[in-house]
């Protein structure tokens, strides 16, 4: 009889298929024994990573081309190789050299309290076996299609370079929900269970259940018929939901809702049909700003900005000026040692204490707006002087555009409400083009509950009646002002809240991705 084992649930499905491990790269070399041929080996290793991670980066786009551009910008940086340099002064072998350097430095991202830091582990183990490998000559690892990728945890390189076109899953001894690969296997439905802790050292085959944090291993033939049964009766619900995909979201009674789409890089457009969807209800443009890599220029985001607005071809884009704070630091940007970070210098608080970077957001914003529906949003909004000065700082930015012959347009500029100060008193914030309300971060403050940790998940409910009565009251100051209400937390993605949410009366929700078809089949049945 096969064993199961309890992790987390990072991404939904379910997948049965060969184990594919991922070591450690086996540097099998042997030193050379003389100090400058081992540090010309590390060099020319270090070297040919970096060009490999070139090319990649020429074939990806976004968020993907952020990761890559991290992982270039680290090998590159002399500090990440002196210390394996001075060992082998020393006369280690350049892979114990390298790898006990690398090692060192992704001991202390994964002793950080932070989760945002240890996720950023993964990245630096990539780089290490990248070099690792290219050091024993075995080059960059390729992806396998249709396989049950089990590691301790992946890189997002890894999740790129991976075919995933025959289906696959990813089963991580450690890992963690909120990392890019995560969010990558979300967008791509690629299930995905993170903290299973040891898995037996021998499996041949693993069914991954993402939606309840399990996997099997090796399942014995009883094991496997219940396997594929759930595999046969998800594929029918998937099948059945699927026909609704394309088609006009609509109740029963034939009233029309808007489906947007929640959305963080550029390539997970590739994935998408922006027939199946109303547009995009929240591009949470943060995710451009990898922490550690260089601030992306004006250019560099107009770029992206415009993908979007391009892809969704007149209908709304709507992207949300820089999150970052929280959960979501970016070294040289959010304050260090913040006792309270999701009460501290978040979202708009931190882009109007940095105004360079805010006005170049702006611009590029502005920039990419002449090229399709853009409107965006500011996050975090606490009291109407933010939306105000946001707001003068965006006219300034189209006004300087303009006075060098740029073109640019200014966008209708809205708000999140996802601090209760707004929920209770929207009509506060008449001046804002929109509302979307943000149900996780309302949820977390509502309930005092905070948002990433577990042992509080039960507290932190958006379906608690204090929640659902704000966002009424928003839904219902929206009608009065004449102001779109949309709802673009994690709570519209769950058919379980799609009544409450029609319900408090709004018409407009955004949503992961893979869950378009299935909340339009829920909706045919309200
Ligand atoms: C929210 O708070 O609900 C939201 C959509 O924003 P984020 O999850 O990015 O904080
Ligand atoms: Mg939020």
């Amino acid at each position: 009889m096969g064993t199961s084992h309890l992790g987390t649930g990072a991404s939904d499905g379910l997948f049965i298929g060969p184990v594919r491990r991922l070591g450690q790269a086996a540097a099998d070399r042997q030193g050379t024994g003389h100090a400058d041929t081992e540090r010309a080996a590390l060099q020319d290793a270090i070297a040919s990573a970096i060009a490999g991670l070139t090319t990649l980066l020429a074939r990806v786009e976004g968020e993907a081309q952020d990761i890559l551009g991290f992982q270039v910008a680290m090998l590159e940086d002399d500090a990440l190789s002196a210390p394996a340099l001075s060992a082998i002064d020393s006369g280690t072998p350049a892979h114990d050299a390298w790898a006990s350097a690398l090692d060192s430095e992704i001991a202390g991202y994964e002793a950080s309290d932070d989760e945002y830091f240890r996720a950023r582990a993964a990245d630096l183990r990539d780089i290490r076996d990248r070099v690792l490998r290219h050091l024993s000559g075995s080059g960059a690892t390729s992806g396998t299609s249709g396989a049950v990728l089990v590691s301790e945890d992946i890189a997002p390189t890894t999740f790129l370079e991976t075919d995933w076109s025959g289906g696959g899953a990813i089963a991580l001894m450690r890992g963690s929900t909120t990392s890019h690969v995560a969010m990558l296997a979300r967008a791509r439905g690629i299930p995905m269970v993170v903290s299973l802790g040891e898995l037996p050292q021998h499996v041949a085959t693993l069914a991954v259940n993402g939606g309840s944090g399990t996997v099997l291993a090796d399942p014995d033939d009883a094991q496997r018929a219940g396997f594929d049964a759930a595999l046969a009766s998800d594929a029918q619900a998937r099948g059945l939901e699927e026909k609704f995909r394309l088609a006009p979201a609509m109740r029963r009674s034939g009233a029309r809702i808007d489906i947007l789409i929640n959305v963080a890089g550029v390539e997970e457009l590739d994935h998408i049909d922006p027939a199946s969807c109303d547009g995009i209800g929240l591009m949470r443009s943060e995710f451009l700003f990898r922490d550690g890599a260089p601030l992306p220029d004006e250019e560099t985001q107009y770029r992206a900005y415009r993908r979007f607005v391009e892809w969704a071809a007149g209908k709304p884009v709507t992207i949300r000026t820089l999150d970052i704070g929280g959960d979501k630091p970016v070294r040289g940007l959010t304050p260090d040692g913040e006792a309270n970070p999701f009460l501290g210098l978040r979202g708009v608080r931190l882009t109007l204490a940095r105004e360079d970077v805010f006005r170049t957001q702006l611009r590029a914003l502005a920039r990419a707006a002449v090229h399709g529906n853009l409107k965006v949003m500011v996050p975090m909004v606490t009291v109407p002087l933010e939306l105000t000065r946001s707001a003068a700082l965006f006219d300034a930015c189209v006004a300087e555009l303009r006075q060098q012959g740029i073109a640019s347009q200014r966008p209708p500029l809205g708000i999140m409400v996802e601090v209760p100060a707004v929920a209770v008193l929207p009509e506060l914030f008449d001046a804002a083009a929109f509302f979307s309300i943000g149900s996780n971060d309302l949820t977390q403050y509502v309930t005092a509950s905070s948002r990433d940790d577990v042992r509080v998940a039960s507290l932190n409910d958006p379906s608690h009646p204090a929640v659902t009565a704000l966002i009424s009251r928003v839904a219902r100051f929206g009608q009065e002002a004449g102001i779109p209400v949309s709802l673009c937390g994690d709570m519209a993605s769950e058919p379980k809240h799609l009544a409450t949410l029609l319900d408090a009366g709004l018409t407009s929700l955004s949503v992961a991705p893979a869950r378009i078809a299935r909340l339009k089949a829920a909706l045919a049945e309200l």
